[in-house]
């Protein structure tokens, strides 16, 4: 049988990470990506290697068209044939009222958080569609519960973003629904990683945890099982569905 190959954009921390080691555990062959943190993207595809899987860690910034292009051939060259992409990469910028945003903000924003996901999303589908030859696969989208709070007075823009993310997936897993491709997308809310320091509050999450109704922040781990479930054939029937994982919010 031959091994499965996962690309799981922006795995170099937090819940991509988390993802690398659980499809890792799994027996799948991983690629992990990132865009600067090459120490933490090397240290994470050595720990892959000791459970005996193949691994390779590439640098590339996900909103770059040629660098996508180049990211997915790495991976046909070294890895084999794509059966699950995780567009997890994205970004958030300090907290920030819409009146006091720049274009410039909104731009990146948008460029790293969905320009990413629809280019990841297309060169997967040229590889997985039985219409161009493929045996199929599946696509998860990591959005976020942003997408339905709006996140006022913090960051409409990405909130934005994953609204984005769940209308690609509702459309895109119609798409390609007939053709061997599931596209499902999880929503994962409050969980413990360095994305909130980029926010500008390292703690927002035990800030905001126990106005959940379960009264703790998620972990990465907790994300990345609901992103194996959706990328294995536990979940054959299942497209254009959405998971939260949010404690109850
Ligand atoms: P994180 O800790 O900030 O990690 C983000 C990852 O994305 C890093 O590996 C980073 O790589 C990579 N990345 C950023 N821009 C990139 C680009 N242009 N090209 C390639 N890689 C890029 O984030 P996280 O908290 O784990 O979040 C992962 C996903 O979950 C995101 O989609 C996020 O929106 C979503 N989410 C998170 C939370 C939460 O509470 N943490 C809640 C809801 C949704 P480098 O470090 O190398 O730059």
């Amino acid at each position: 049988m031959n091994t499965k190959v996962v690309l799981i954009t922006g795995s170099s921390r937090g819940i991509g990470a988390a993802t690398a080691r659980l499809f890792a555990q799994k027996g799948f062959s991983v690629c992990i990506n990132y865009k600067s943190n090459r120490n933490a993207a090397e240290a994470l595809k050595h720990e892959i290697h000791q459970l005996g899987v193949k691994c390779i860690a590439v640098q590339a910034d996900v909103s770059d068209e040629d660098q996508v292009i180049r990211l997915f051939e790495t991976v046909d060259e070294s890895l084999g044939t794509l059966s699950v992409l995780v567009n997890n990469a994205a970004i958030l910028r300090p907290q920030s009222r819409l009146m006091d945003m720049s274009a410039d903000r909104i731009n990146e924003i948008l460029s790293a958080n969905v320009t990413s996901a629809f280019l990841c999303s297309r060169e997967a589908v040229k590889r997985m569609s039985s219409q161009q030859g493929g045996t199929g696969g599946s696509i998860i989208n990591v959005s976020s519960v942003a997408s339905r709070t709006g996140s006022p007075n913090e960051y409409i823009d990405y909130a934005a973003s994953k609204g984005a993310m769940d209308t690609l997936t509702r459309g895109l897993a119609t798409e390609v629904a007939a053709e061997g491709i599931r596209v499902n997308c999880v929503r994962p809310g409050l969980i413990y990683t360095d994305m909130h320091a980029d926010g500008g509050e390292p703690d927002r999450v035990d800030r905001l945890a126990s106005k959940l109704p379960m009264q703790r922040g998620g972990q990465p781990a907790e994300v990345a099982e609901a992103i194996y479930w959706l990328a294995s054939d536990k979940s054959s029937f299942a497209t254009g569905n959405f998971i939260d994982l949010a404690g109850g919010l």
